[in-house]
């Protein structure tokens, strides 16, 4: 049995969701009584692999939205509290999705082995960021030519390079063959770390990584108040909005710039649940978070373990066994939509 961990992305759109499925109290409820709610096991689902397999699964709302993150306490308790009701559940293997896994991370919850009475089994939960790692890699390469851009002669910017699903894709970026891989982030040393072991890239600032990319891969939660400058973009521009919350179409809109939602992927057909249409996908029934289906992945394989765990352990072997995984079960990332590629681009003055 497989599991998601997940959440609202917004608390006004947690309320209107506990409103249609007829928790009034908590519709009703301020940002503090969200606090103190337990997380709720929410929907149980079925799905099927193209290959005939059958595997069963549970959607498990933490209850937290992102307005709680600078609550840390609240924030850290309300991931434990998933991850606790998911083992109590017989869950074998959930993954941790949005902000969950950032929080789990970044708190270092791994201290926290005890919640309530139940000791925690790390082997029984997965970050899902090593299939997400690989959907973003395939986005780039399926969509850049599309646009006219040759990747082998193409400037890649990755802005959260030093980030775990960063790391993972430049590896993949410079197996694969690019003209010049631009490394973005914050701090400096994660990011000369990043550069020794892979014997390339250039450290940049954003601001002048942008100008110089052909494709610019997010991998970063970035702040609402980013501004980007979209003149100094070049055309065509392929940009995939890898990380969470996704809103660079808002920022990045122009002609010639072609935004794609990164880190989706869709199912080869339906699947009878609720759990995505709170998540914004086009298609909520077969579009989903790379890191909720490599969970599914994980449990159609029979692969009951961390697959994706830590920072910075994504090798090249397991990017290659869960996509092929991923094909094999009938999953294909998401592609820009063929109405938009003419009328979107102009190629720039040589
Ligand atoms: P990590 O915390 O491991 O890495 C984040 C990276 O972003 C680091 O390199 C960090 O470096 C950098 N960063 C953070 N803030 C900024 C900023 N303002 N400007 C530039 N760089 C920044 O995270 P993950 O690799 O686990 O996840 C990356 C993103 O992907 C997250 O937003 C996450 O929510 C999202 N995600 C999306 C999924 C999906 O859509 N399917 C699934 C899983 C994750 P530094 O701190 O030095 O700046």
């Amino acid at each position: 049995m497989f599991g998601l961990i997940g959440h609202s992305p917004s608390f006004e759109d947690a309320r209107v969701k506990a409103r249609s499925l007829g928790y009034e109290e908590y519709a009703d409820g301020d940002l503090d009584m969200w606090c103190m709610a337990p997380p709720q096991l929410v929907e149980h689902v079925t799905v099927e692999s193209l290959t005939g397999k059958r595997i069963t699964g549970a959607y498990i709302d933490s209850v937290f939205v992102p307005e709680m993150l600078r609550r840390f306490k609240t924030a850290k308790r309300k991931v434990l509290k998933a991850m606790e009701l998911a083992q109590r559940s017989g869950i074998d293997i959930t993954a941790l999705g949005g902000f969950t896994s950032i929080i789990f991370e970044d708190m270092n919850l791994l201290r926290e082995e005890r919640v309530s009475a139940v000791a925690l089994d790390w082997s029984r939960f997965t970050t899902g960021n090593t299939h997400t790692a690989w959907v973003i890699c395939q986005q780039v390469e399926t969509n850049a030519p599309k646009l006219g851009i040759d990747l082998a002669r193409a400037r890649v910017a990755v802005v959260g390079a030093s980030g775990d699903i960063g790391s993972a894709v430049c590896r993949w970026l410079q197996r694969r063959g690019v003209a010049e891989l631009l490394l973005v982030a914050r701090r400096p040393q994660p990011l000369i770390d990043l550069q020794q072991s892979l014997g390339a890239g250039r450290i940049l600032a954003l601001e002048e990584a942008l100008p110089e990319a052909d494709v610019v891969v997010w991998v970063a939660s970035l702040p609402q108040s980013l501004q980007i400058e979209v003149s100094r973009l070049r055309r065509p521009c392929l940009m995939i909005d890898g990380g969470y919350p996704k809103n660079l179409d808002t920022k990045a809109a122009a002609d010639g710039v072609h935004v794609l939602k990164g880190g989706i992927v869709e199912f080869w057909q339906d699947i009878g649940w609720q759990m995505m249409e709170v998540a914004e996908m086009e298609r909520p029934q077969r579009q989903m978070f790379a890191c909720f289906a490599e969970a599914m992945l994980l449990d159609f394989e029979d692969i009951h373990t961390n697959f994706s765990w830590g920072r910075n352990n994504i090798t090249l072997e397991l990017m290659d066994q869960i996509g092929a995984a991923s094909l094999r079960h009938g999953f294909r990332a998401l592609e820009l939509d063929p109405a938009g590629l003419g009328r979107r681009t102009t190629l720039a003055p040589a």
